[in-house]
């Protein structure tokens, strides 16, 4: 492709996200496809000669729109909202454009430098305590790709301060245990089994009736443990889980956490959004005890993915974890410790230029958009909470004090998995199950930035017609 042809197709093809996006609604959310058919109707070999843009973009409607699941409908209520917008599209095009590699400060130093103040600007717009910002003698915060990336972060980091660091050389980690409940994201077992904790060193915490966290459950869990030769070494507490966003009480783990000197991760991915409009900063309470955190503006906030902000207040066990610096890395820069090198910060070496996405959408959307948004989205599902709630056939399976409806039939399970299967294959959206206490559960998520009251009205309606 010509620089000319780029100038183009690139016209063309912003033409055709605008007229995609504006349009979604007329689409169906799921995607129309079976197993097999999008690979079948695709060329089984690569081509050899070029061909136009205009025939892979043909092949674009022809194929792959059949096959693509539009997250970005206004009937989208299944998992949580993963929201794109205008600005972050751009800049997402532009990090794509630049092509820039900012793993550390000298390969870019506008990437580092961005991400710095992009987390530095989070931290004062979501009111998260101060020991986190980069300025901080201990803390900062970084884009990792997702929330699961920033759990592994955590308990990478945790592992570390465990056992002093010497993990890497003849550390010991088998007498380690982490504490997390049954609510939890799979991520907090997966990031164990990729530090080589495993699964068996996972201690599931009794929940209360509104599946949070039980703190004097957890403060035996660990007395025990003690007694028994082991070193518990990571809690991971919910502020919003994905089955029904539950809030673990972190201001009462927080103290036992620190009175055991265990690592405490708090994960609030989607729900830790809410905290741009002042009225939902409660979902912040007891973060002043927290090791480490994250939440996605990859969600609820409208920057496309992937974007994760993770905080720790103790960067020395996230870098002692993590950095490793061959000659090749080496830099005068980060050797006057003058500057951030984000590499010694994630999993990865090479990370691209993430920050411009939330830049460009916090300065051309603005946070009041955002915080107005959010408001709508909790006032629809508050909104919603009353309709079910005065239908007998149903009842409400678990607190909602934010954007997520978890509904059950009240004749039983089978009643409940067949109204979400009917429910899936009409146009009336889509929708997650879930159980909780051990009960089928309609999760209704109201998160995508195009969805209304009146979507929410007929989406109900039509679920009400289906039951
Ligand atoms: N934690 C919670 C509470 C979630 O709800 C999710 C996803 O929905 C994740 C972690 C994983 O998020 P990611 O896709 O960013 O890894």
């Amino acid at each position: 492709m010509t620089p000319d042809e780029f100038r183009k197709h690139g016209h063309e093809l912003v033409d055709w996200i605008a007229t995609y996006l504006e349009g979604v609604e007329g689409r169906p959310v799921q995607a129309v496809v079976e197993p097999g058919d999008v690979r079948a109707a695709l060329a089984e070999h690569p081509p050899t000669d070029p061909e136009p843009f205009e025939t892979v973009m043909a092949d674009v409607e022809r194929v792959i729109m059949p096959g693509v699941t539009n997250w970005q409908h206004p009937n989208w209520f299944a998992y949580f909202p993963a929201n794109t917008s205008y600005p972050s599209i751009l800049g997402e095009l532009l990090s794509a454009g630049l092509g820039v590699q900012g793993m550390s400060w000298v390969t870019s130093p506008a990437c580092t430098e961005l991400e710095t103040l992009m987390l530095d600007w989070m931290q004062e717009l979501l009111g998260l305590p101060e020991r986190w910002r980069s300025t901080s003698d201990t803390g900062g915060g970084v884009l990792q790709g997702s929330a699961s990336e920033a759990t592994l972060v955590a308990i990478l980091s945790a592992r570390h301060r465990a056992t002093n660091g010497t993990v890497n050389a003849d550390g010991d980690t088998t007498q380690l245990v982490a504490y997390t409940t049954s609510q939890s994201h799979s991520s907090v077992e997966k990031g164990l089994r990729i530090a080589g904790i495993g699964t068996d060193r996972l201690r599931i915490v009794p929940h209360d009736d509104e599946f949070a966290m039980r703190p004097d459950a957890l403060a035996e869990m660990i007395i025990a443990d003690r007694g028994a030769g082991l070193v518990p070494f990571f809690v991971n507490a919910n502020h919003g889980t994905t089955s029904s966003t539950a809030f673990d009480p972190t201001a009462h783990i927080g103290p036992i956490c620190r009175q055991a000197d265990v690592w405490l991760h708090v994960d609030g991915a989607m729900a830790g959004i809410a905290a741009l409009a002042p009225e939902f900063r409660w979902v912040n309470d007891g973060l002043e005890f927290a090791d480490s955190y994250c939440t996605n503006p990859h969600k609820w906030m409208g920057v496309n993915f992937d974007c994760t902000t993770y905080w720790t207040a103790d960067r020395s066990s996230l870098l002692g974890a993590l950095s490793i610096l061959p000659e090749y890395l080496r830099s005068a820069a980060a050797e006057s410790g003058a500057v951030i090198d984000y590499r010694d910060w994630q999993v990865p070496l090479g990370r691209r230029f993430r920050a411009l996405k939330l830049w460009f959408a916090i300065r051309c959307d603005g946070v009041d958009a955002m915080r107005r948004m959010i408001r709508d989205h909790v006032a629809i599902t508050q909104r919603l909470a009353a309709r079910v709630r005065v239908d007998e056939r149903f009842e409400i399976a678990a607190p909602h004090p934010l954007n997520l409806l978890c509904v059950r039939h009240r004749d039983g399970d089978a009643a409940t998995d067949a109204l979400i299967e009917a429910a899936n294959a009409s146009d009336a959206g889509h929708f997650t199950r879930t159980v909780l206490d051990n009960r089928s559960v309609l999760r209704i998520s109201i998160g995508a930035r195009t969805t209304t009251a009146a979507h929410v009205d007929a989406m109900w309606d039509a679920l009400g017609a289906l039951a």
